[in-house]
Protein backbone atom coordinates (compact mmCIF):
# COMPACT_ATOMS: atom_id res chain seq x y z
CA UNK A 1 0.00 0.00 0.00
CA UNK A 2 1.51 3.30 -0.96
CA UNK A 3 0.50 5.00 2.03
CA UNK A 4 2.78 2.88 4.24
CA UNK A 5 5.81 3.85 2.16
CA UNK A 6 8.22 5.95 3.69
CA UNK A 7 9.23 9.48 2.68
CA UNK A 8 11.89 11.02 4.57
CA UNK A 9 13.65 13.79 2.87
CA UNK A 10 17.05 14.83 5.15
CA UNK A 11 20.17 16.81 3.51
CA UNK A 12 21.77 16.29 7.08
CA UNK A 13 20.69 12.32 7.56
CA UNK A 14 19.54 9.75 6.23
CA UNK A 15 17.19 9.98 3.13
CA UNK A 16 14.49 7.21 2.10
CA UNK A 17 12.12 7.40 -0.72
CA UNK A 18 9.89 4.36 -1.30
CA UNK A 19 7.19 6.26 -3.52
CA UNK A 20 8.42 8.41 -5.70
CA UNK A 21 5.21 9.58 -6.84
CA UNK A 22 3.95 10.86 -3.04
CA UNK A 23 6.91 13.65 -3.78
CA UNK A 24 4.79 15.14 -6.23
CA UNK A 25 1.29 14.63 -4.38
CA UNK A 26 2.31 15.42 -0.69
CA UNK A 27 5.64 17.92 -1.18
CA UNK A 28 4.56 20.24 -4.45
CA UNK A 29 7.76 19.33 -6.71
CA UNK A 30 6.69 18.81 -9.92
CA UNK A 31 7.20 16.52 -12.49
CA UNK A 32 9.61 16.85 -15.39
CA UNK A 33 8.27 14.81 -17.81
CA UNK A 34 5.55 16.88 -19.28
CA UNK A 35 8.05 19.70 -19.73
CA UNK A 36 10.42 17.63 -21.65
CA UNK A 37 9.16 18.77 -25.12
CA UNK A 38 9.79 22.49 -23.93
CA UNK A 39 13.66 22.12 -22.96
CA UNK A 40 16.02 23.34 -26.10
CA UNK A 41 18.02 19.91 -26.10
CA UNK A 42 17.51 18.17 -22.83
CA UNK A 43 19.88 16.81 -20.82
CA UNK A 44 20.53 12.85 -20.88
CA UNK A 45 19.68 12.30 -17.58
CA UNK A 46 16.23 14.32 -18.03
CA UNK A 47 14.85 12.01 -21.19
CA UNK A 48 15.87 9.12 -19.23
CA UNK A 49 13.88 10.18 -15.87
CA UNK A 50 16.78 10.40 -13.77
CA UNK A 51 16.35 13.76 -13.45
CA UNK A 52 12.74 13.31 -12.50
CA UNK A 53 11.16 16.34 -10.75
CA UNK A 54 11.31 20.39 -10.53
CA UNK A 55 10.08 22.97 -8.67
CA UNK A 56 9.48 26.14 -11.35
CA UNK A 57 11.92 25.40 -13.77
CA UNK A 58 9.64 26.88 -16.09
CA UNK A 59 10.89 30.28 -15.82
CA UNK A 60 15.00 29.25 -16.43
CA UNK A 61 13.89 27.39 -19.66
CA UNK A 62 12.02 30.61 -20.91
CA UNK A 63 15.32 32.26 -20.07
CA UNK A 64 16.85 29.71 -22.11
CA UNK A 65 14.33 30.33 -25.37
CA UNK A 66 14.99 33.59 -25.13
CA UNK A 67 18.49 34.17 -24.50
CA UNK A 68 17.87 36.01 -21.19
CA UNK A 69 20.19 36.21 -18.18
CA UNK A 70 20.36 32.80 -16.22
CA UNK A 71 21.91 31.15 -13.52
CA UNK A 72 22.85 27.59 -12.33
CA UNK A 73 24.08 27.31 -8.63
CA UNK A 74 24.82 24.29 -6.67
CA UNK A 75 28.15 22.68 -5.43
CA UNK A 76 30.11 19.68 -3.09
CA UNK A 77 30.29 19.06 0.53
CA UNK A 78 34.21 18.44 0.76
CA UNK A 79 34.62 15.28 2.47
CA UNK A 80 36.00 13.08 0.01
CA UNK A 81 36.83 12.13 -3.20
CA UNK A 82 34.62 12.51 -6.54
CA UNK A 83 31.86 9.42 -6.86
CA UNK A 84 29.22 9.12 -8.99
CA UNK A 85 26.47 10.50 -7.06
CA UNK A 86 28.62 13.89 -7.16
CA UNK A 87 28.77 13.06 -10.80
CA UNK A 88 24.57 13.75 -12.04
CA UNK A 89 24.55 17.12 -10.44
CA UNK A 90 28.00 18.17 -12.06
CA UNK A 91 27.44 17.06 -15.95
CA UNK A 92 23.88 18.79 -15.16
CA UNK A 93 25.60 22.60 -13.88
CA UNK A 94 27.99 21.57 -17.07
CA UNK A 95 24.83 21.15 -18.79
CA UNK A 96 22.95 24.37 -18.40
CA UNK A 97 26.07 26.31 -18.27
CA UNK A 98 26.84 25.59 -22.46
CA UNK A 99 23.03 26.28 -22.95
CA UNK A 100 23.96 29.69 -21.70
CA UNK A 101 24.15 30.19 -17.60
CA UNK A 102 26.51 31.70 -15.75
CA UNK A 103 27.40 28.82 -13.62
CA UNK A 104 27.69 29.42 -9.56
CA UNK A 105 30.04 26.14 -7.92
CA UNK A 106 30.24 26.00 -4.61
CA UNK A 107 32.45 24.17 -1.79
CA UNK A 108 30.37 23.44 1.33
CA UNK A 109 33.31 23.62 3.59
CA UNK A 110 31.19 25.25 6.49
CA UNK A 111 28.65 22.48 6.11
CA UNK A 112 31.33 19.93 6.08
CA UNK A 113 32.83 21.09 9.41
CA UNK A 114 29.56 21.47 11.03
CA UNK A 115 27.73 18.66 9.30
CA UNK A 116 30.79 16.01 9.16
CA UNK A 117 33.39 17.46 11.84
CA UNK A 118 35.94 17.89 9.05
CA UNK A 119 38.30 21.30 9.69
CA UNK A 120 39.07 23.61 7.37
CA UNK A 121 42.48 22.80 6.67
CA UNK A 122 41.51 19.58 5.42
CA UNK A 123 39.07 20.25 3.42
CA UNK A 124 41.02 22.90 1.44
CA UNK A 125 42.94 20.04 0.38
CA UNK A 126 39.81 17.76 -0.12
CA UNK A 127 38.21 20.85 -2.54
CA UNK A 128 41.43 21.43 -4.96
CA UNK A 129 40.72 17.80 -5.62
CA UNK A 130 36.88 18.20 -6.34
CA UNK A 131 37.57 21.36 -8.43
CA UNK A 132 40.28 19.48 -10.73
CA UNK A 133 37.68 16.79 -10.71
CA UNK A 134 35.37 19.47 -11.84
CA UNK A 135 37.15 21.18 -14.58
CA UNK A 136 38.05 18.13 -15.92
CA UNK A 137 35.13 17.25 -16.39
CA UNK A 138 34.37 20.31 -18.80
CA UNK A 139 32.99 23.22 -15.94
CA UNK A 140 34.32 26.94 -17.94
CA UNK A 141 35.79 28.91 -15.59
CA UNK A 142 35.10 32.33 -18.06
CA UNK A 143 31.50 31.62 -17.44
CA UNK A 144 31.79 30.05 -13.66
CA UNK A 145 33.04 31.35 -10.24
CA UNK A 146 34.32 28.87 -7.91
CA UNK A 147 34.24 29.76 -4.17
CA UNK A 148 34.63 28.53 -0.82
CA UNK A 149 31.34 29.14 1.98
CA UNK A 150 33.98 30.19 4.49
CA UNK A 151 36.18 32.52 2.09
CA UNK A 152 32.84 34.40 0.48
CA UNK A 153 32.10 37.27 2.84
CA UNK A 154 28.62 37.72 0.10
CA UNK A 155 27.40 34.90 1.49
CA UNK A 156 28.35 35.24 4.84
CA UNK A 157 26.96 38.19 5.02
CA UNK A 158 23.11 36.75 3.39
CA UNK A 159 23.63 34.20 6.17
CA UNK A 160 23.78 36.86 8.74
CA UNK A 161 20.43 39.13 7.39
CA UNK A 162 18.56 35.95 6.74
CA UNK A 163 18.65 34.60 10.36
CA UNK A 164 16.76 37.56 11.50
CA UNK A 165 13.78 36.27 9.18
CA UNK A 166 14.11 32.74 10.76
CA UNK A 167 12.21 31.51 14.07
CA UNK A 168 13.48 28.81 16.13
CA UNK A 169 10.44 27.28 15.32
CA UNK A 170 10.47 27.02 11.53
CA UNK A 171 14.37 25.91 10.96
CA UNK A 172 13.01 22.83 13.55
CA UNK A 173 9.87 21.89 11.79
CA UNK A 174 12.41 21.41 8.15
CA UNK A 175 15.60 20.22 9.89
CA UNK A 176 14.81 18.65 13.22
CA UNK A 177 16.42 18.96 16.32
CA UNK A 178 20.01 19.65 15.25
CA UNK A 179 22.59 21.37 17.16
CA UNK A 180 23.22 25.32 16.20
CA UNK A 181 25.80 24.43 13.50
CA UNK A 182 23.63 22.73 11.51
CA UNK A 183 21.00 25.45 11.78
CA UNK A 184 23.49 28.58 10.36
CA UNK A 185 25.20 26.13 7.57
CA UNK A 186 21.20 25.66 6.33
CA UNK A 187 21.39 29.34 6.52
CA UNK A 188 24.75 29.93 4.79
CA UNK A 189 23.19 27.36 1.94
CA UNK A 190 20.38 29.93 1.38
CA UNK A 191 23.45 32.20 1.15
CA UNK A 192 24.66 30.44 -1.54
CA UNK A 193 21.74 29.76 -3.91
CA UNK A 194 20.64 33.27 -3.57
CA UNK A 195 24.16 35.12 -3.87
CA UNK A 196 24.30 34.88 -7.92
CA UNK A 197 21.31 37.11 -7.61
CA UNK A 198 23.08 39.94 -5.96
CA UNK A 199 24.21 43.28 -7.90
CA UNK A 200 27.71 42.10 -7.75
CA UNK A 201 26.80 39.17 -10.46
CA UNK A 202 24.54 41.69 -12.53
CA UNK A 203 20.91 41.39 -9.65
CA UNK A 204 17.84 38.98 -9.91
CA UNK A 205 17.59 36.24 -12.37
CA UNK A 206 16.28 33.04 -12.80
CA UNK A 207 18.27 30.29 -11.05
CA UNK A 208 18.16 26.38 -11.44
CA UNK A 209 19.69 24.22 -8.77
CA UNK A 210 20.29 21.05 -9.41
CA UNK A 211 20.28 18.81 -6.52
CA UNK A 212 19.75 15.23 -5.10
CA UNK A 213 16.70 14.86 -3.54
CA UNK A 214 17.06 14.51 -0.08
CA UNK A 215 18.23 18.20 -0.67
CA UNK A 216 14.74 20.01 -1.39
CA UNK A 217 14.28 20.94 2.11
CA UNK A 218 17.24 23.69 1.53
CA UNK A 219 15.05 24.67 -1.63
CA UNK A 220 11.93 25.02 0.80
CA UNK A 221 14.01 26.87 3.02
CA UNK A 222 15.55 29.21 0.30
CA UNK A 223 12.65 30.10 -1.66
CA UNK A 224 11.07 30.81 1.58
CA UNK A 225 13.78 33.39 2.34
CA UNK A 226 13.94 34.85 -1.34
CA UNK A 227 10.48 35.76 -0.47
CA UNK A 228 10.90 37.22 3.03
CA UNK A 229 13.73 39.37 1.68
CA UNK A 230 11.76 40.40 -1.64
CA UNK A 231 11.41 44.20 -0.90
CA UNK A 232 15.21 44.30 0.05
CA UNK A 233 17.23 42.78 -3.09
CA UNK A 234 13.76 41.74 -5.22
CA UNK A 235 15.04 37.94 -5.62
CA UNK A 236 13.20 35.62 -7.50
CA UNK A 237 12.46 32.17 -6.15
CA UNK A 238 15.21 29.58 -6.67
CA UNK A 239 14.28 26.90 -9.17
CA UNK A 240 15.03 23.24 -8.83
CA UNK A 241 16.09 20.22 -10.62
CA UNK A 242 15.68 16.74 -8.58
CA UNK A 243 17.34 13.36 -9.56
CA UNK A 244 17.05 9.87 -8.32
CA UNK A 245 19.65 9.07 -6.16
CA UNK A 246 21.76 6.53 -8.10
CA UNK A 247 21.98 2.40 -6.48
CA UNK A 248 24.93 1.50 -4.47
CA UNK A 249 26.62 -1.14 -6.12
CA UNK A 250 25.69 -3.86 -3.40
CA UNK A 251 22.15 -2.80 -4.46
CA UNK A 252 20.88 -0.85 -1.24
CA UNK A 253 19.85 3.15 -2.01
CA UNK A 254 22.86 4.52 0.27
CA UNK A 255 26.65 3.89 -0.99
CA UNK A 256 28.46 3.82 2.25
CA UNK A 257 31.76 5.06 3.19
CA UNK A 258 31.47 2.23 5.97
CA UNK A 259 31.32 -0.25 2.43
CA UNK A 260 33.88 0.68 0.29
CA UNK A 261 32.26 -1.85 -1.90
CA UNK A 262 29.66 -0.27 -2.80
CA UNK A 263 30.56 2.44 -4.68
CA UNK A 264 33.87 4.03 -6.18
CA UNK A 265 35.25 7.22 -6.94
CA UNK A 266 36.94 8.82 -10.24
CA UNK A 267 39.77 9.17 -8.34
CA UNK A 268 40.60 4.63 -7.70
CA UNK A 269 42.68 2.70 -9.71
CA UNK A 270 40.80 1.69 -12.77
CA UNK A 271 41.53 -2.49 -12.17
CA UNK A 272 39.90 -1.70 -8.69
CA UNK A 273 36.72 -0.73 -9.76
CA UNK A 274 36.35 -3.87 -12.38
CA UNK A 275 36.81 -5.40 -9.42
CA UNK A 276 34.13 -3.56 -7.73
CA UNK A 277 32.22 -4.08 -11.21
CA UNK A 278 32.58 -7.91 -10.91
CA UNK A 279 31.66 -8.24 -7.32
CA UNK A 280 28.61 -5.90 -7.65
CA UNK A 281 24.66 -7.33 -6.80
CA UNK A 282 22.61 -7.55 -9.85
CA UNK A 283 19.05 -8.28 -10.76
CA UNK A 284 20.06 -11.67 -12.46
CA UNK A 285 18.77 -15.10 -11.57
CA UNK A 286 20.68 -17.51 -9.93
CA UNK A 287 21.92 -19.53 -12.53
CA UNK A 288 22.11 -18.76 -16.27
CA UNK A 289 19.51 -21.41 -17.47
CA UNK A 290 16.64 -19.38 -15.21
CA UNK A 291 17.78 -16.15 -16.54
CA UNK A 292 17.52 -17.15 -20.38
CA UNK A 293 14.09 -18.57 -19.48
CA UNK A 294 13.04 -15.63 -16.83
CA UNK A 295 15.03 -12.99 -18.09
CA UNK A 296 17.04 -10.40 -14.99
CA UNK A 297 15.22 -7.55 -13.35
CA UNK A 298 17.24 -4.01 -14.32
CA UNK A 299 14.54 -2.28 -12.14
CA UNK A 300 16.83 -3.31 -9.21
CA UNK A 301 20.02 -3.92 -10.69
CA UNK A 302 22.67 -1.11 -9.94
CA UNK A 303 24.95 -2.16 -13.60
CA UNK A 304 21.83 -1.19 -14.95
CA UNK A 305 21.51 2.35 -12.69
CA UNK A 306 25.53 2.70 -14.31
CA UNK A 307 24.67 2.57 -17.69
CA UNK A 308 21.68 4.44 -17.63
CA UNK A 309 23.24 7.27 -15.10
CA UNK A 310 26.41 7.79 -16.94
CA UNK A 311 27.59 5.11 -19.02
CA UNK A 312 25.24 4.77 -22.33
CA UNK A 313 25.63 7.91 -24.33
CA UNK A 314 22.83 6.55 -26.69
CA UNK A 315 19.16 6.01 -25.42
CA UNK A 316 18.75 3.17 -27.99
CA UNK A 317 21.10 1.32 -26.02
CA UNK A 318 19.46 1.97 -22.41
CA UNK A 319 16.26 0.86 -24.09
CA UNK A 320 17.81 -2.49 -25.98
CA UNK A 321 19.64 -3.66 -22.89
CA UNK A 322 16.43 -3.04 -20.65
CA UNK A 323 15.14 -5.25 -23.27
CA UNK A 324 17.23 -8.01 -23.74
CA UNK A 325 17.76 -8.24 -19.56
CA UNK A 326 14.15 -8.89 -19.58
CA UNK A 327 13.61 -11.50 -21.93
CA UNK A 328 16.98 -13.31 -20.82
CA UNK A 329 18.85 -12.57 -23.71
CA UNK A 330 21.65 -10.98 -22.23
CA UNK A 331 23.81 -12.71 -18.34
CA UNK A 332 25.00 -10.52 -15.99
CA UNK A 333 28.77 -11.59 -16.51
CA UNK A 334 29.16 -10.56 -20.12
CA UNK A 335 27.10 -7.43 -19.04
CA UNK A 336 28.81 -6.75 -16.06
CA UNK A 337 32.45 -6.79 -18.10
CA UNK A 338 31.28 -4.66 -20.67
CA UNK A 339 30.63 -2.15 -18.10
CA UNK A 340 33.91 -2.86 -16.06
CA UNK A 341 35.45 -1.69 -19.72
CA UNK A 342 33.49 1.32 -20.27
CA UNK A 343 34.11 2.54 -16.86
CA UNK A 344 38.12 2.04 -16.65
CA UNK A 345 38.74 3.42 -20.43
CA UNK A 346 36.15 6.65 -18.67
CA UNK A 347 38.08 7.10 -15.90
CA UNK A 348 41.76 6.50 -17.24
CA UNK A 349 40.57 9.17 -19.36
CA UNK A 350 39.35 11.13 -16.45
CA UNK A 351 42.33 10.58 -14.23
CA UNK A 352 44.86 12.18 -17.01
CA UNK A 353 42.67 15.02 -18.15
CA UNK A 354 42.31 15.99 -14.37
CA UNK A 355 46.53 15.47 -13.89
CA UNK A 356 46.49 18.52 -16.18
CA UNK A 357 44.07 20.55 -13.95
CA UNK A 358 45.29 20.62 -10.55
CA UNK A 359 47.29 23.73 -10.73
CA UNK A 360 44.20 25.27 -12.06
CA UNK A 361 42.14 23.92 -8.95
CA UNK A 362 45.03 25.26 -6.75
CA UNK A 363 45.04 28.62 -7.94
CA UNK A 364 41.26 28.85 -8.47
CA UNK A 365 40.81 28.05 -4.93
CA UNK A 366 43.37 30.32 -3.23
CA UNK A 367 41.63 33.36 -3.02
CA UNK A 368 38.44 31.62 -2.77
S1 LIG B 1 21.71 -8.50 -17.38
FE1 LIG B 1 22.64 -6.58 -16.79
S2 LIG B 1 20.95 -5.23 -16.31
FE2 LIG B 1 20.14 -7.29 -16.33
S3 LIG B 1 20.25 -7.95 -14.19
FE3 LIG B 1 22.12 -8.66 -15.19
S4 LIG B 1 23.61 -7.04 -14.82
FE4 LIG B 1 21.58 -6.20 -14.40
Amino acid sequence: MSENKRIILDPFGATVIEDYERLFTEFGIQPLKPLLSEIPNPFMAMRRGVIFGHRDLERVINAMKSGKEFAVMSGIKPTGEFHLGTLVTVREIIYFQQQGAVAFYCIADIEAYEDNGIPFEESEKIAINNVADLLALGFDLKRGYIYRQSKEERVKDLAILFSRGVTLATIKAIYGERHMGLYLSALIQAGDILMPQLEDFGGPKPTVVPVGIDQDPHIRFTRDLADRFYNKFKFIPPSSTYHRLIKALDGSYKMSKRDPMSYFTLDEDPELIKKKIFNAFTGGRPTAEEQRKLGGNPEICPIFDLYLFHFFEDDKDVIELYNDCRCGNILCGEDKARLAKIVADFVKEHQRRKRQYMDKAIETLKTK
